[in-house]
């Protein structure tokens, strides 16, 4: 019997957390602050423009000091390491956020630790991911923390379930992990991670209460590899060509919608779903910062 999945809209939800800072940026405007977050993008790669546009337009919209540093590709990581450096200064501004992936020639690691913690708004800090690890508030990465806003919005209980997890990345798989087990509301749950060297992944996959899809390949979670009923969130964000599109290409999740949504109880869509929370989630934390800055 297919199910008539509730479908996760990522638009209403970012909607609700950016309604929810209004009153807070308000009250921060009342202080003298005006929350600041600069991102740095370096290079011209096509997706990652897109996502710093994005970042632009919704952190203006809030009326956010916001600014995009664009270095060319061939900018060194001492000069890179400068700029974090002046940011981490500056005391106008409270997010600073380097886009992934840098260009080959720079260190990736190297420059996520130069960032002040106290700024560390995309979360990837040693420091922000210690913190999530042991339960401690701090900036919790924001695919993660998108995903939980969509749980807690649509009331998706995580206590006792089953969630697994497809992909190990230090931006989502990982920390989404973590955040489900903690001790506490929106975790408690039972997780399974599986990734490249997991064999036969679906025996794990067709178990879960919660699917979560990380993996950056297209549509590869079919309905033969989920449980009826389950709850699939689907983080991917893949590019593959489409001739009869503009843009010559079109977006796809790591979930076969088509064929999964039938299957599931409820879905995110892709676009549509867990994309647009990554970047709610990122002015939540610049609020955050800002608000710390002056405790
Ligand atoms: P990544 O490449 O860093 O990590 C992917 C992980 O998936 C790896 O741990 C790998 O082991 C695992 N994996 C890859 N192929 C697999 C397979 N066939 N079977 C099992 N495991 C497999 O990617 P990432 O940065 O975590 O991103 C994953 C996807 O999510 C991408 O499509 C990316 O564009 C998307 N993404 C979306 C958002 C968002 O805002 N919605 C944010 C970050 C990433």
């Amino acid at each position: 019997m297919p199910n008539n999945p509730i479908i996760l809209n990522g638009k209403l939800v970012s909607q609700s957390v950016r309604e929810g800072l209004i009153e807070r940026i308000n009250v921060l405007k009342s202080k003298g602050i005006i929350p600041g977050l600069t991102v740095i993008l370096v290079g011209e790669d096509p997706a990652s423009q897109s996502y710093v546009r994005s970042k632009e337009r919704q952190s203006a919209i809030l009326g956010f000091k916001s600014e995009v540093i664009r270095l060319d590709a061939s900018t060194t990581q001492q000069e890179l390491l400068k700029k974090v450096e002046d940011l981490n200064q500056d005391d106008s501004i409270h997010g600073i956020l380097v886009q992934l992936p840098l260009p080959k020639h720079i260190d990736d690691q190297l420059i996520i630790e130069s960032i002040n913690p106290a700024k560390d708004v995309d979360g990837f800090h040693p420091m922000s991911v210690g913190r999530l690890v042991l339960g401690l508030d701090g900036f919790v990465s924001c695919t993660p923390a998108g995903i939980l806003e969509i749980m807690k919005y649509y009331q998706i209980p995580t206590e006792g379930k089953h969630v697994v997890i497809v992909g190990r990345s230090n931006i989502v798989g990982k920390p989404m992990a973590n955040l489900l087990i903690q001790k506490r509301e929106l975790g408690n749950a039972t997780v399974t991670l599986v990734h490249t060297r997991t064999p036969d992944m679906s025996i794990h996959t067709k178990q879960a209460d919660i699917l979560i899809a990380a993996a950056g390949v297209p549509e590869f979670i079919t309905a033969d590899m989920v449980k009826e009923g389950a709850v699939v969130i689907d983080v991917g964000i893949n590019r593959v060509d489409d001739p009869s599109s503009e843009k010559g290409y079109k977006l796809v999740g790591d979930v076969d919608f088509e064929s999964v949504a039938p299957k599931s109880s409820a879905i995110t869509p892709v676009p549509g779903g867990v994309g647009l929370m990554t970047v709610a989630m990122l002015l939540s934390n610049t609020v955050k910062s800002a608000e710390n800055s002056i405790k």
